[in-house]
């Protein structure tokens, strides 16, 4: 059946002869070029103007005022129904411009809400799987350490760490001289544990 629709771009009105997909809609290629076209601007201007309006700039990480995930990634709402954008990935296209198909844009700092651009950074797919393994290797590392209950040393013992650390030894070096994981030393470089130890400047 031949219908006369009107070309939601131009507005002539056209013969629907259902042989061409875009012939739903428009007249012509060139029309719904145009209109896809028009649409992703019109999706980057709000993707722009959600992100200036919720996004907190600081030193380090950035913060997030906007929609939150479930999984805890940042997300902008650039209005209509799946135009869903990616927190990250839409402040790389904001700082650095378009993504290109098949890259994925990873956390350097692991904080998911965080879209600081000199905080991310673009791979492949196995980019992100190597960083997901390494992440996870790390915090599976750290709870082992825990598990183990290595928790006992001297406060004497702490000092000494403390020293090494200023002393610039790595958390291996120095947890191979005191038979402690790597993680129980950064716990104490990092200050979680032996706070109050203090060695003299
Ligand atoms: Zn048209
Ligand atoms: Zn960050």
């Amino acid at each position: 059946m031949i219908l006369k629709v009107n070309c939601q771009l131009c507005k002539v009105d056209f013969l629907n002869n259902h042989k061409d997909r875009y012939k739903k809609k428009y007249c012509s290629s060139a029309c719904h070029h145009e209109s896809m076209r028009a649409n992703k601007q019109d999706i980057s201007i709000k993707m722009k103007r959600d992100y200036e309006s919720n996004v907190v700039k600081s030193d380090g990480c950035w913060g997030w005022n906007g929609m939150i995930r479930k999984d805890g990634y940042g997300v902008i709402n650039a209005g209509g129904h799946n135009n869903k954008i990616l927190l990250h990935r839409a402040s790389w296209m904001i700082h650095f411009g378009e993504i290109p198909k098949k890259m994925f844009i990873l956390h350097k700092c692991d904080n998911h809400i965080c879209s600081a651009p000199s905080h991310l950074f673009i791979g492949t797919q196995q980019d992100n799987v190597t960083d997901m393994i390494s992440k996870g290797r790390r915090k599976q590392a750290c709870l082992k350490g825990e598990r183990n209950g290595s928790a006992t040393i001297t406060e004497q013992q702490a000092k000494e760490i403390k020293i090494l650390l200023k002393d610039g030894l790595n958390g291996v070096q120095i947890g191979k001289i005191f038979n402690k994981s790597r993680c129980f030393i950064s716990k104490i470089k990092t200050g979680k544990t032996w706070k109050h130890i203090k060695i003299e400047e």
